[in-house]
C-alpha cells in the first residue's frame, strides 16, 4: 500500500467548441469590470475576437508575452495595465505565465484561454526568468480562477508545434505516474491523457482540422495540465527547465526530445509506471487492437519497451528526436548535466552528473532507446 496527499485545484474550466464566446460573462461571473488583454503577438486575430467578445470589459491590453516568462517583460505589461481588476490571457504557455505574473502580483484574478497543449493554465505554479536564470514557485495566488477551452482556436494549430506541445503534455502525465506524490486520482488522469494526447496527434497528423482529432488532444492536455498541478514532477521537467532556462533551448521542443530518454533513465526504478505509459500508448491504436493488438503484442504488459514505444511514437507524427538540432552542442553537456544535478530532488532513479551526462549524450544525438 501507499499512502498519499491529495488536494484538488479549484479552477473553473470551460470546454468545447465556440467557448471564446463565453469569455465575457465569465469574467462577469467573477464580478470583474477592468481586464488587462495579454497576448503574444502571433495570434492577431484571436487576440482581437477574444476583444470584441469582452467589448467595453477590456481596459488594456499588452501582446508582449515571451517563452519563460521574463521579468521585465512582466514589468512592461504592469505598466501598461493601469487600474485593471482582472487579467485575460490568451495563447500558450507563454501567454497564461504572463498573465499569472501579472494576476499574482496584483491579486487579481486571472481567466485564461489556453490555445496549446502545454498545462500551465491548471497550475498554480510560475516558471519566470531574470538575467538568464529561471525560478519556478507554485502558490495558490497563482492558479487561474477560470480557463476556457475553445477547440476552434487550436484547429488552425500548425502539425509541428501541435505535436511538441502535444508530447510536452504527455511529458507532465508520464512524469506523474512515477512521482513521490502519484495517487490513484492522477494515475487515471494521465493514462487517459496519454491515450488521448497519443490517438489525437496520430490524427491531427493525418488530418490537422480534424475537430474530434483535436478535442481529444485538447481534452489530453487538459487532464496532463491537472496532473502536473497536482504532483511534484521528475528528472525529466529538471532538465528541460534547465536547458531551456540556462541553454536558450525552445520549451516544447526540448520536451519532445529529452522525453523517451529521461523514460529510458528511470524505467528499470519505475517499471509499474512503464508498463502504464506504455499500455496507454497501445491503448491509442484501437486499430491494431490496442494492448492486445499486433503491433504492441507482449509489450505494454512488461512496460520495458515504454521509452522506445515513445521515441517510436514522436518519430511517427514526425517531431524532433536530437538535441543537436534544437542548438546544443556537446561541448554544453558538462554544464548542463551539473546543473541539472545542482539541486536534489525526488526521482525514482538517483540522478548523477554522470548519468545525466549519458543521457544527455543520447538525447544530444538522437538515438533510440535501446
Ligand atoms: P508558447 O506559448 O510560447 O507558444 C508557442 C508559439 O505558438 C507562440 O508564437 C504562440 O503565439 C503560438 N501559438 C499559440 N497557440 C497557437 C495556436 N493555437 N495556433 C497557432 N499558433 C499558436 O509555447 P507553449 O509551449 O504553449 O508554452 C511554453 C511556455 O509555457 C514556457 O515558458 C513554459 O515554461 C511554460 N509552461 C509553464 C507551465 C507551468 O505550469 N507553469 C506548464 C507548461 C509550460
Amino acid at each position: 500500500m501507499r499512502g498519499f496527499i491529495y488536494a484538488a485545484h479549484p479552477v473553473r474550466v470551460l470546454f468545447g467548441a465556440g467557448t471564446l464566446a463565453d469569455l465575457r460573462g465569465e469574467v462577469e461571473r467573477l464580478g470583474r469590470q477592468r481586464a488587462l488583454l495579454v497576448s503574444g503577438s502571433s495570434q492577431p486575430d484571436v487576440v482581437a475576437r477574444a476583444a470584441e467578445g469582452l467589448g467595453d470589459l477590456v481596459a488594456a491590453r499588452f501582446d508582449g508575452a515571451a517563452m519563460h516568462t521574463p521579468v521585465e517583460v512582466t514589468e512592461r505589461a504592469l505598466a501598461a495595465a493601469g487600474d485593471v481588476d482582472c487579467v485575460v490571457s490568451i495563447g500558450g504557455g507563454s501567454a497564461t505565465g504572463l498573465g499569472k505574473a501579472v494576476a499574482v502580483r496584483r491579486g487579481i484574478p486571472l481567466v485564461a484561454v489556453a490555445t496549446t497543449y502545454a498545462g500551465s493554465e491548471v497550475t498554480p505554479t510560475l516558471g519566470e526568468t531574470s538575467d538568464g536564470v529561471k525560478t519556478t514557485r507554485t502558490e495558490p495566488g497563482i492558479l487561474p480562477a477560470t480557463v476556457i477551452y475553445d477547440v476552434d482556436l487550436t484547429l488552425g494549430m500548425p502539425v509541428g508545434l501541435s505535436v511538441v506541445s502535444g508530447v510536452n503534455a504527455m511529458a507532465h502525465a508520464v512524469e506523474a505516474l512515477y512521482s513521490a506524490d502519484a495517487n490513484p486520482a492522477v494515475d487515471a488522469m494521465a493514462v487517459q491523457s496519454i491515450t488521448l494526447l497519443a490517438s489525437g496527434l496520430r490524427r491531427i497528423v493525418a488530418a490537422p482540422d480534424d475537430a474530434d482529432a483535436r478535442a481529444d488532444a485538447l481534452a489530453g492536455a487538459w487532464l496532463a495540465g491537472t496532473c502536473l498541478g497536482a504532483v511534484g514532477m521528475g528528472l525529466h521537467h529538471k532538465l528541460c527547465h534547465t536547458l531551456g532556462g540556462s541553454f536558450g533551448l525552445p520549451h516544447a521542443e526540448t520536451h519532445t526530445v529529452v522525453l523517451p530518454h529521461a523514460m529510458a533513465y528511470n524505467a528499470a526504478a519505475a517499471p509499474e509506471a512503464m508498463a502504464r505509459v506504455a499500455t496507454a500508448l497501445a491503448a491509442s491504436r484501437p486499430g491494431d487492437g490496442g494492448a492486445d493488438g499486433p503491433a504492441f503484442a507482449g509489450r505494454s504488459a512488461r512496460g520495458q519497451d515504454a521509452a522506445a514505444m515513445m521515441y517510436d511514437f514522436v518519430v511517427e507524427v514526425g517531431g524532433p528526436t536530437s538535441l543537436a538540432e534544437l542548438g546544443l552542442k556537446r561541448d554544453d553537456i558538462p554544464a548542463a548535466a551539473k546543473l541539472a544535478t545542482a539541486k536534489p530532488y525526488p526521482n525514482p532513479r538517483e540522478v548523477t552528473e554522470d548519468g545525466i551526462a549519458g543521457l544527455l549524450a543520447d538525447a544530444l544525438a538522437g538515438t533510440r532507446p535501446a
